[in-house]
């Protein structure tokens, strides 16, 4: 899609292109106001000391067609002096062969990084030449910020003597060739430069040739070694990973695209200049599989240098920065691809998942965590989304005793999906009476043991939890009803250590006391780990006469409208249900009558009962299409052509009738476990489903035949 800059330039320290991509992914309100706090006219007395114990400095710029290039200036620390907090004079000269040797002129705008590998430093400058001779650059300052140290790998340098080395060499490149390939492909670092030329590129009603944030820039990127893809001897695409939302480079890529990259050779002291064209991809495949990449860019060779042996620097490798650690590569993204495909292909079958570990939660929750049998090598461990399920087929064993049909059930997945292993967290069910126990629940608290190979199908559910959302999210959970929440805190805690963002988080949790409650120090962990950012308030009904109020547990009781009032301050929030129906209507009935809307409230059942739903005043209300009263079902994997009337009831009843064992959920339309394909014909609901649904797809536990005007027998065929 294509950008429209449409912002007029004011005093905003962000140009049009910047402010264009902050726009686009909604944090341009934000960013102004910070960016208008950090971003200073002037270097702090801090920066210029920075400055001037460099050994050396990044620099970009535009040359007269308007193409980047990005350098790097050097000599030995101190040959950046700042005479006062808006000059550096850089006592040095491009090296022979670099672009900007032909730059070193007044006005010309540069762009600069500070940065000090060995400490992870860096700050920023924008500013333009005041004089330059083979000796000295001056410069004064337009804008000046620091950065922080994300991706940047832990180098240490060293100068060695210019003597030893050879004689420097320039080398002009159109295409790159293979020594240009390698270097690219294993580098864990380099640096981009980008120009917007304000005279070309705005129109007069609404550029500031004044404006400081126009000229060029240089940037630092990093990465594990391959996560920079050479498509061929002249592209190249890299993945634009969370920054600092100035968007510096990108926003110049939207007024000018076109970028230059530089390239150091550590090991040996050349340096790899290009300049070309790029295109930002802002929703690519490729960037789905590749871990941390938020879009990628591409790069097109227009020229390059290959400027040999002219740095008398070397620098080694220490460690790689944390956030490069949490990223990927392209051999990686291909495998992961590569996977999910096969995942994808398998999708329709089980899977044998190994029990791993089994822990107590509570006096009657027990947690399985589950991993590929054969290790996670044999196959990758399910992709899903906080909040969905999965469903598990119990042993043959006990299938046998139950009529030989297959015994299935739908269970939430209590981990996030950035745990390395699946985790299930299972109730003891025991009917109200005690006579009779729950058939799978019990089989897996009293069967199932290390080792133990249990049957699963890839998850699937409408009830999830989007991290990225800033809209502040309240989770209120009845007895076993804990589980997506615990899946959805701890992916928003897993979030917020990638993103630096949290969304913020209530889980009001209710149990009967503190023998039953599961997850109670988990949460307290997630509370730490997000500084109060993931907040756990529990209801006990009947707390054990030990426990410490306000510690132990914060309300004597049911949730109510006050418990509600007093924990949660006026704002506007998603709210997230799950547990025993009575509790998911009082909670969604309470929530109504405290104005919350019904959009915003998302509900998970565990059992048959449904949910019933007030909506809004401007939804439109249900009503349910008519049903036809004679229909022939066909199933299409089992060739089997079946006559339905209206007195066998919805599609998963009659398909249980007929000997099939469908999976399902909650049996009212919600959870989405018994979506199926329809090939043919056309169903009504009668009742109001809430699961999303494709065109294609019917929810079989819920739907019968649709009437078709001039059908006594109407047809319908399911991919089952
Ligand atoms: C979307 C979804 C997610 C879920 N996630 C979880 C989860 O994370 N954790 C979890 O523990 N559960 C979860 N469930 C519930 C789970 O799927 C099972 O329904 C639950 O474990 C009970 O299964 P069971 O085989 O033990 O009981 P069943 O044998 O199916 O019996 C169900 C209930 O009826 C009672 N009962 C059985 N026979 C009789 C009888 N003859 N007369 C009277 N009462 C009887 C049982 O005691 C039990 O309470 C989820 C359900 C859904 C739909």
């Amino acid at each position: 899609m294509d950008i429209k800059p449409n912002l007029k330039l004011t005093a905003s320290p962000f140009h049009r292109g910047e402010q264009a991509i902050q726009e686009r992914l909604g944090v341009r309100e934000q960013m102004e106001r910070f960016g208008s706090r950090v971003i200073r006219d002037h270097m702090p007395q801090q920066h210029r000391d920075f400055y001037q114990q460099l050994p050396f400095i990044f620099v970009g710029h535009g040359d007269k067609g308007g193409w980047p290039w990005a350098s790097i200036l050097f000599n030995k620390p101190g040959f950046i002096q700042s005479p006062d907090d808006q000059s550096l004079h850089l006592n040095t000269q491009p090296v022979v062969g670099d672009p900007l040797l032909k730059a070193m002129n007044g006005n010309t705008k540069l762009g600069l990084l500070g940065i000090e590998l060995e400490t992870r430093r860096r700050n920023r400058l924008a500013a333009h030449i005041t004089g330059a001779t083979d000796k000295q650059i001056q410069l004064s300052i337009d804008q000046s910020f620091g950065n922080c140290p994300q991706y940047i790998q832990n180098r240490e340098y060293e100068f060695i003597d210019p003597n030893s080395m050879p004689k420097s060499s320039v080398e002009p490149l159109t295409e790159l060739d293979l020594s240009a390939q390698l270097l690219i492909a294993n580098s864990d670092t380099f640096f981009v430069a980008s120009f917007v030329n304000n005279d070309i590129n705005s129109d007069s009603s609404n550029a500031d040739s004044s404006d400081a944030s126009i000229g060029a820039d240089v940037s630092h990127r990093g990465g594990k070694p391959g996560f920079i893809r050479v498509d061929n001897n002249k592209s190249l695409t890299i993945p634009d990973y969370l920054g600092n939302n100035h968007f510096n480079t990108l926003g110049n890529f939207v007024e000018n695209p076109k970028a230059g990259l530089l390239f150091i050779d550590f090991d040996k002291g050349h340096i790899l200049t290009l300049t070309g064209r790029v295109e930002i991809l802002w929703q690519s495949e490729d960037s789905q599989y590749f871990t941390g990449a938020e879009r990628l860019w591409t790069f097109h060779l227009e020229q390059g240098y290959r400027l040999n042996h002219s740095l008398p620097l070397r620098w080694k490798l220490n460690e790689f920065s944390p956030n490069t650690l949490m990223t990927g590569t392209w051999a990686e993204a291909v495998q992961q691809q590569a996977q999910q495909r096969q995942l994808e292909s398998h999708q329709a079958q089980r899977h044998d998942y190994q029990v791993v570990k089994i822990v107590d939660e509570s006096s009657l929750i027990k947690s399985f965590y589950l991993q590929p049998a054969g290790g996670l090598k044999a196959l990758p461990k399910f992709n899903f989304t906080a909040g969905q399920f999965l469903t598990i087929k119990v042993p043959t064993t006990l299938r046998n005793t139950v009529n030989g049909k297959d015994v299935i059930r739908t269970y939430t997945i209590s981990s996030a999906p950035a745990d390395p292993l699946l985790r299930i967290s299972v109730k003891r069910e025991t009917s109200a009476d005690s006579a009779h126990k729950g058939l799978v629940s019990h089989y897996l608290h009293d069967n199932i043991k290390l080792g133990h190979i249990v049957q699963l199908k890839a998850p699937k559910g409408d009830f999830v939890f989007d991290a990225g959302e800033q809209r502040p999210a309240v989770l209120l959970a009845g007895g076993v009803g804990i589980t997506p929440m615990i899946s959805m805190a701890r992916h928003a805690m897993f979030e917020a250590v990638r993103t630096r963002s949290l969304r913020p988080i209530t889980v009001i949790a209710a149990a009967k006391n503190a023998q039953q409650r599961a997850f109670f120090d988990e949460f307290k962990q997630l509370n730490a780990q997000t500084e109060g950012g993931i907040r756990t308030f529990w209801a006990l009904s009947k707390p054990e006469s030990d426990l410490k109020p306000g510690k132990d547990y914060h309300h004597q009781g049911r949730i109510n409208k006050d418990l509600l009032q007093a924990l949660l301050p006026i704002d506007d929030y998603d709210f997230y249900l799950c547990g025993p129906s009575a509790f998911m209507q009082s909670m969604y009935d309470l929530l109504r009558e405290l104005g919350i809307s019904n959009e915003r409230i998302k509900a998970e059942e565990f059992g048959p009962a449904s949910l019933t739903r007030q909506h809004d005043a401007s939804s439109v209300e249900f009503t349910a299409i008519p049903s036809a009263s004679a229909a022939v079902i066909e199933f299409s994997q089992t060739q089997v052509e079946q006559a339905w009337t209206a007195e066998e009831g919805t599609l998963l009843e009659f398909a249980e009738n007929h000997g099939l064992t469908p999976e399902f959920g909650c049996r009212s339309g919600q959870c989405g476990a018994c979506k199926t394909k329809l090939l043919a014909g056309k169903v009504s609901y009668q009742t109001e489903v809430s699961a999303d649904l494709r065109d294609d797809e019917v929810l079989l536990c819920c739907a019968v035949p649709a009437a078709i005007d001039g059908e006594e027998v109407v047809h319908i065929k399911l991919e089952m």
